[in-house]
């Protein structure tokens, strides 16, 4: 399986080199040469294997440069040996009459993010060495709280890796700071930014180009390298829990054999969603895929419209990891409506960036229309759904969940449709438990407790037990105390690696 570019670039290149460099030299996103279609005897098939062979199973569809070996390797490694707290990686729990929970917060952050940059740090370091690559890889990520935990314990010890962390000082929650500044691994680097998000992402960018930065690096022997969620390498193992919840649906005979379900997804960069209609492309038979958005609505207009529009004010929600004006996923899945004009999607992507807008028409906004459906969650009906989810199900859902959940309850009651659908819930409602609990007991109760109390008052109300990564997490070290401005990030980095 071969690789191309969105953008029309002129090569083509193996998984291992598009895992590798993350981005196509024309700016564009690496995507599979053909979407691999499977029979319906082999998703049936999944029903028997645990998640560890349905991985591999997707997995060697698309990486067929590893050999079954690495990716068995790979795949142990991430969802192997007690890093996740549910032997089942990624549960399906009933939620309602119809309405199923796929559970995606059960590795070592607490987020979904683990799904994917648990088992990414494995498959680049053998793309390294597919690839002849004797550089050390320095990933350089700015986060606004989830990617940059998960990228430092995917990442923390991995040979031949390095890992810098930028995180904006006063703009992640009390937990995402501890979980950040408390990383254990002899390879990573944390560095608070005094600044907002956009100001430490500006920073990472302004480092990336940086032609002077980048000879030096040349000369010491390391190059930079991203883990964002636009790396295929991040994608492709978000394929395989759609399967997986099939599977196990079809295990418990909750679904019939060939019956459709709806997949519902709380949405921002646009990956896990697109990892589902890559699913549904496969043949696995999904009806309708549910795009959720908070009130940084862009996908919902765009799903209704045609038009994405950007131009609008950034708003910060209790579902931060949702809070994104530009899903650099969407991309993909506009090379693909468009039967793979790379033509087209150019003169998209130069009009998002010069204009903030561009607009869908015809047949493409047609198939956009048929596949999903769109919908957003004011902060009011966030946190109105967390209360009935947990008064009437007993169901503790996280900010970004309940978007997926009020999202999937105003399709239901718009289209009439009552298909079985499966709810992506992205986070542990302890990891954003400000929110959650403020939700279910009211303000009173919480008023003057710090997140920590909190994580606490949570696990006694509701009986459930706090996730290993977020119990005790008060009481740890602090190993990483570095402050900069944005200025400053550069010498950050020349500093860390020895640069000079
Ligand atoms: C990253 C994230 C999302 C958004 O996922 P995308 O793939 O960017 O659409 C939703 N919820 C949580 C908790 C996340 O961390």
């Amino acid at each position: 399986m071969y690789y191309v570019s969105t953008r029309g670039w002129s090569g083509s290149v193996t998984s291992a080199e598009a895992i590798k460099r993350g981005l196509a030299p024309d700016g564009g996103l690496f995507v599979p040469e053909t979407i691999v279609r499977l029979d319906p005897e082999e998703i049936a098939s999944f029903a028997e294997m645990d998640y560890r062979e349905r991985a591999v199973s997707i997995l060697r569809h698309y990486l067929d440069d590893y050999t079954e070996e690495e990716l068995r390797e790979c795949v142990d490694g991430a969802y192997g040996s007690g890093r996740f707290d549910d032997e089942r990686i990624a549960p399906v729990v009933r939620l309602s009459e119809n309405a199923y929970m796929l559970e995606l917060w059960h590795g070592p952050t607490s987020a979904f993010k683990d799904m994917a940059l648990q088992i990414l740090p494995r498959l680049m370091v053998r793309a390294n060495m597919k690839t002849r690559e004797s550089r050390e890889t320095v990933i350089l990520v700015a986060t606004s709280g989830d990617t940059g935990k998960a990228a430092l314990e995917g990442f923390r010890d991995v040979e031949g890796t390095r890992i810098i962390v930028f995180f904006p000082e006063d703009g992640v929650s009390q937990v995402q700071k501890m979980q950040m500044v408390s990383q254990e691994g002899s390879n990573v680097h944390v560095v608070a930014v005094k600044g907002n998000f956009d100001d430490t992402q500006n920073g990472v960018k302004a480092i990336f180009s940086d032609e002077e930065l980048n000879r030096e690096m040349l000369e010491n022997g390391f190059r930079f390298s991203s883990a964002n969620s636009i790396n295929w390498g991040r994608l492709v193992p978000q394929i395989v829990y759609y399967f997986s919840a099939y599977a196990d649906m079809l295990a418990a005979r909750e679904i019939a054999e060939g019956e459709k379900i709806n997949i519902a997804v709380p949405t921002g960069n646009f990956g896990n969603i697109l990892a589902a209609w890559y699913a549904r492309e496969m043949g696995l038979p999904i009806n309708r895929l549910i795009c959720a958005s908070n009130d940084n609505n862009v996908l919902t207009e765009f799903i209704n419209t045609g038009i994405y529009n950007r131009e609008r004010e950034f708003k910060k929600t209790i579902s931060p990891s949702m809070d994104i004006l530009i899903s650099s996923n969407l991309e993909r899945l506009l090379f693909e409506l468009t039967g793979r004009d790379a033509a087209q999607v150019r003169v998209w992507m130069d009009e998002l960036k010069n204009e903030g807008r561009y607009a869908v028409i015809g047949e493409e906004k047609r198939k956009l229309t048929e596949m999903y459906w769109g919908a957003y969650s004011t902060e009011e009906e966030t946190v109105e759904t967390i209360r009935e989810v947990y008064d009437d199900y007993g169901y503790l859902a996280d900010p970004h969940t309940a978007v997926g959940i009020d999202v999937y309850e105003k399709y239901v009651i718009s289209t009439g449709d009552i298909t079985k659908t499966v709810i992506a819930a992205t986070a542990s409602p302890f990891k954003f438990n400000r929110s959650v609990a403020s939700a279910v007991f009211g303000e009173d109760e919480i008023a003057g407790r710090d997140e920590f109390e909190l994580l606490d008052v949570l696990s006694r109300h509701c009986g459930l037990t706090v996730p290993a990564g977020l119990a005790g997490l008060s009481g740890r070290p602090v190993l990483h105390k570095r402050v900069c401005s944005r200025e400053e990030m550069k010498d950050q980095v020349v500093q860390i690696l020895g640069l000079k």
